[in-house]
């Protein structure tokens, strides 16, 4: 998708920090993290978010998590946890419309989030 900055990503139009890349995701560091551990997983499709995921996606996003597992074994935060954030519209807090999973960890998160 045009003037995406995901999709730029994922092009390689714009640089990231790469953490883990297949054929259906990218995973890289987030530019701000909110925590030691802050890897964003994009799929590479362009969906815009939870509410435009259609039949053909379910494989696509039960693959994000398999990847969210691997990626925290090999970060080393499998053991003490972690957690996987997805946001949604304005009041999800959703800043980039280009559906993606924040994987944090490496420190104690607080609940509820703010
Ligand atoms: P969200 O607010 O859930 O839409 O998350 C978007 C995330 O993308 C934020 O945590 C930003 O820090 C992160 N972000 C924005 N631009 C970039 C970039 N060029 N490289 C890495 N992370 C980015
Ligand atoms: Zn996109």
């Amino acid at each position: 998708m045009e003037n995406c900055i995901f999709c730029k990503i994922i092009k390689g139009e714009i640089p990231c920090s790469k953490v883990y890349e297949d054929d259906k995701v990218l995973a890289f560091n987030d530019i701000n993290p909110e925590a030691p551990v802050h890897v964003l997983i994009v799929p590479k499709t362009h969906v815009q978010s939870v509410m435009d995921i259609n039949a053909d996606d379910c494989q696509l996003i039960s693959h994000v998590f398999y990847v969210a597992s691997k990626i925290a074994e090999e970060l080393k935060i499998s053991e003490k946890g972690f957690r996987i954030v997805n946001n949604v519209g304005e009041n999800g807090g959703q800043t980039v419309s280009h559906i993606h999973f924040h994987l944090l960890g490496g420190r104690l998160l607080q609940w509820p989030p703010g």
